[in-house]
């Protein structure tokens, strides 16, 4: 068994970091919520390559979690994680309790308007103000040269780089291409919610992704590729669907009705059963 340092308070996660920077190594940062799989440890090998050492973070954030969601079932296991961030390579783990993050008496909110808006920030109100909230003061406290985050959520990757670069925060933001399944489903620690059955429809929202990219690459119009692919979903099982959207990648504001100019990215969240997914594709 291997096994990692773990800092439990803003301080010694200060002093680690502080000596390495006073020995000239460069630190990069991933923070995740624990419940690991190959789409965090992919980040750790991303982080690796840009840095001489590597910061995870472990926090299942309250303040991003909505009335009636998933933060008291939320998967948790450190044991297992700090295992295989060893086994990554990782040099400290970041694992913080509640109260370590939300002092008594915490009162201060962020809001990045606009890029927050659409899509999750719609399904979701509050989600992007408590990740943007979790993300500014990891990277405050830990002071990264480097922070790598997961293109699986893609809005909020945006998020944070409209946060990072608003704030003038000294850490350069990196994106990391999505880890799927051999069926192509996104990995993802919620992907443990689903019954056998609904783990052999989930693949079909990749493929809805998948085919909407082929159908905009030939021209056909946003408002089309959108309606079929909320239909593909549909068809496959899918309940709720909260959107199948084609939207501007950098901004993700909004495109169409006709075929697209520019770079785009398809989005799309949906549940089967309990289980909310998300994924996205570039579009070419
Ligand atoms: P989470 O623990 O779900 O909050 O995710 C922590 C980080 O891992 C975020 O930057 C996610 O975007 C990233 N991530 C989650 N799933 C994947 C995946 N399948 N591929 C790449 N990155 C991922």
């Amino acid at each position: 068994m291997t096994s990692i340092a773990t800092a439990r308070t803003v301080a010694d996660l200060r002093a680690q970091v502080g000596a390495w920077k006073q020995a000239g190594e460069r630190v990069a940062m991933v923070p995740t919520m624990g419940a690991l799989h190959e789409g965090h440890l992919s980040l750790i090998a991303l982080a690796r390559t840009e840095a001489d050492r590597v910061v995870a973070s472990i926090f299942v954030n309250p303040t991003q979690f909505g009335v009636g969601e998933d933060f008291d079932a939320y998967p948790r296991g450190e044991a297992r994680d700090a295992e295989l961030l060893a086994g990554a390579g990782c040099d400290l783990l970041f694992a913080p309790g509640v109260g370590e993050m939300y002092a008594p008496g915490f009162s201060t909110t962020i809001n990045v308007a606009g890029v927050s808006e659409p899509l999750d920030g719609a399904a979701r109100p509050g989600h992007f103000g408590g990740v943007a909230l979790i993300v500014a003061k990891l990277l405050i406290q830990c002071g990264p040269d480097v922070a790598v985050f997961g293109e699986k959520d893609y809005q909020q990757l945006q998020v944070i780089r409209r946060l990072v670069a608003d704030l003038d925060i000294p850490t350069r933001v990196v994106g990391a291409p999505t880890a799927r399944a051999a069926d192509g489903l996104a990995l993802s620690s919620r992907n443990a919610y689903l019954t056998p059955a609904e783990r052999e429809i989930a693949p079909a929202l990749a493929a809805a992704l998948a085919e909407a990219g082929r159908r905009l690459r030939a021209g056909e119009s946003v408002e089309r590729v959108e309606a079929t692919g909320l239909a593909a979903l549909e068809r496959a099982g899918f309940g709720k669907i909260d959107y199948f959207e084609v939207r501007g990648a950098g901004d993700l504001a909004r495109l169409g009705p006709g075929p697209i100019e520019g770079e785009a990215r398809i989005l799309a969240a949906a549940f089967l059963g309990r289980t909310r997914l998300i994924d996205n594709m570039a579009v070419g």
